[in-house]
């Protein structure tokens, strides 16, 4: 089994809505537990135009599927949240990205793991911390010392939303 961080993100067609039940599909994923989740925040979208903003949260995951089968899964779920695959940091129903995957460092075309962004992006950094303050990425940064460095550029919690450590014993 290999615990992995995933990030969910949306914005659009009810993105709070979106991001609880996406929650609740990676829970049910084959050869999958979702041990924790993070609260939800609210985020200045960074893509091209003048987006609406955007909902994340990030996940807890224990499985035992292979790093590029759980990316296949991830976006077996987008696509049923009727993602299209049309702009790049386009405006998205449901994005869904491995952030870490065990301790190890993916290069492959499809899939690169640390998540590239992971160190700008305040909006994966903030509910990753939340879940596992003393976290590390394979290089040796921590996520904590990534979370002081990075702008906030304006995240903020949720109301009425709070990181939930089900599976965690
Ligand atoms: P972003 O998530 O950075 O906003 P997109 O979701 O638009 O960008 O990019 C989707 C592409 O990113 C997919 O085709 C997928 O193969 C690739 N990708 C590379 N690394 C990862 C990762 N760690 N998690 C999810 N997708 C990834
Ligand atoms: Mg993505």
């Amino acid at each position: 089994m290999t615990l992995s961080y995933v990030a969910l993100g949306s914005n659009l067609d009810n993105p709070r809505r979106r991001v609880a039940a996406a929650l609740e599909e990676l829970a049910q994923l084959p050869g999958t537990r979702c041990l924790a989740n993070s609260a939800c925040y609210r985020s200045k979208a960074v893509g091209p135009g003048n987006q609406p903003d955007y909902i994340n949260a990030v996940a807890a995951l224990e499985t035992n599927r292979p790093a590029l089968q759980l990316l296949r899964l991830l976006q077996g779920i987008e696509d049923r949240h009727g993602r299209q695959h049309r702009q790049r940091w386009g405006a998205r129903t449901l994005d869904l990205d491995i952030l870490l995957y065990g301790n190890e460092v993916i290069d492959h075309p499809d899939l690169q793991v640390p998540h590239p962004r992971i160190r700008q992006r305040a909006f994966v950094l903030q509910p990753l911390f939340e879940l596992a303050p003393g976290l590390s990425l394979p290089c040796g940064a921590t996520v904590a010392a990534l979370l002081a460095r990075c702008p906030r550029r304006g995240l903020r919690k949720l109301a009425g939303t709070n990181s939930s450590m089900a599976g965690v014993q």
